[in-house]
């Protein structure tokens, strides 16, 4: 090694030297990298330390105009109103909106389509000149006219929509609908999903304590807020110990279970609106009628007068009539097999003869006839024989084929691990 040092030229042998003794300084003369830090800079897990961020860094590269020093005042137009009539209700000039609608074509067609209940904020500046209008067009979208050197001018301002998925899920105390709220769905949500499953489970009179749902949604966001709960993705219910799943079809949006089965069945579980029956609960409950504990050949659902009747399938009406018994009355045949009734209706929508699709209003529900009190009398026969319309095996539904199936199954799949996910997610937090 030193023999090797003494064949190099001067130079390096200096160099090297050099490099040498500042290595040696360094390690044993340089302070410990951690005394270095004092005390107060050690950050703490858990505490909140403040960042300066610099604002401008953050702003995009275009002009802003100067919203902090504009006086915003909002109106909402009102019924039979126009931009000339509002700009005078809040004592705005007839020359002011003329220099707007004169600016540009598009500001004059925003301001001559304004609609009761737009919303308009105006943005004024120290010396209460109009200096940007805005015209909210939806959550996302509002249309934006600024003032600048040569008269107005306007731009959709536009928010980006992201969407995400969600979940959802509960276990049934006191009712469906409670138990859904609580859960954060919105009215809209509940009723889907009540309308996915309504083809397997009677809402009205068969759901349990102890029954379960889940389901993953979609979300939209913009600038990290939930804006809007929309469509399930896929869902289960748990009805009485079944477990029924649902997943929808991105090519008609329509949903199917995990084998490609259409939800859609041949007839309604329950023919009416769930949520204006009052009896959810009380599967022991008295006949309205006699006052016996079994219900007779049909179904009686206990509702308000008025509530709108369905009819359970795709048929024909053969009886739309009154007798002193039924009194306002609906047969509908839907197959060689399949008939339904309807009975004691306050109303009847439908005449003898016509033809009716699934969920089509055919009467409203009332006393008529012999009855102690308003309810639906609803029937369900197969080839005459009476059954009971929420437990009766109903014919197959419609299945997907070849290739779509493939790919709905696949999806499904993904889906309902998804689902699953989320599941074990809420369970750990729990
Ligand atoms: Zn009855």
């Amino acid at each position: 090694m030193l023999s090797i040092f003494a064949c190099l030229p001067r130079l390096h042998q200096t160099l090297i030297g050099c490099f040498s003794a500042l290595i040696v300084i360094a390690i044993f003369f340089l302070p410990n990298p951690k005394e270095l830090q004092g005390k107060e800079k050690q950050l703490e897990i858990g505490r909140h330390y403040p960042l300066s961020i610099n604002a401008e860094a953050l702003s995009p590269g275009v002009a802003i105009p100067p919203t902090a020093t504009l006086r915003w005042e909002q109106y909402q137009v009102k019924s039979g109103e126009s931009a000339a009539v509002l700009f005078q209700r809040i004592g705005l000039s007839s020359r002011l909106l003329y220099e707007l609608t004169a600016s540009d074509p598009e500001i004059k067609q925003q301001l001559t389509r304004l609609r009761p209940g737009d919303e308009l904020s105006f943005g004024f500046d120290e010396n209460d000149q109009l200096v940007q209008l805005r015209r909210s067009l939806s959550t996302y979208e509002a249309f934006m006219i600024t003032k600048s050197e040569h008269g107005f001018t306007a731009k959709l301002d536009k928010k980006e929509v992201h969407y995400q998925y969600n979940y959802a899920e509960a276990q049934i105390t006191s009712n469906f609908w409670n138990a859904a709220i609580n859960a954060g769905l919105t009215p809209n949500q509940i009723m889907a999903l009540a309308g996915i499953f309504g083809w397997d489970i009677d809402f009205a009179l068969d759901i349990r304590k102890g029954d379960t749902f889940s389901l993953l949604y979609q979300e939209a966001v913009v600038e990290g807020e939930i804006v809007g709960k929309g469509n399930i993705i896929a869902a289960t219910f748990t009805n009485q110990g079944t477990t029924f799943k649902a997943i929808i079809n991105d090519d008609n949006g329509d949903y199917y279970d995990e084998t490609g089965r259409a939800m859609k069945k041949a007839f309604l579980r329950s023919p009416l609106d769930f949520r204006r029956v009052s009896s959810n609960f009380n599967p022991r409950r008295l006949h309205p009628v006699t006052g016996r504990v079994r219900p007779h050949r049909g179904t009686d659902y206990v509702a308000p007068v008025g509530t709108p009747i369905w009819a359970a399938g795709d048929g024909v009406v053969v009886k739309s009539s009154y007798n002193r018994f039924n009194g306002n009355y609906v047969f509908i045949k839907h197959s060689n097999t399949y008939m339904t009734k309807y009975l004691h209706l306050k109303r009847r929508y439908v005449k003898t003869g016509q033809r009716v699709k699934q969920g089509q209003k055919i009467g409203a529900l009332g006393g008529t006839g012999r009855v102690t009190g308003p309810h639906l009398h609803y029937e369900f026969l197969v080839h005459g024989v009476h059954k009971n319309p929420r437990t009766v095996s109903l014919p197959q539904s419609e299945s997907l084929r070849g290739q779509a199936k493939q790919t709905f199954i696949a999806n499904a799949k993904i889906r309902l691990q998804q689902l699953e996910r989320f599941s074990h997610l809420m369970y750990a937090k729990r």
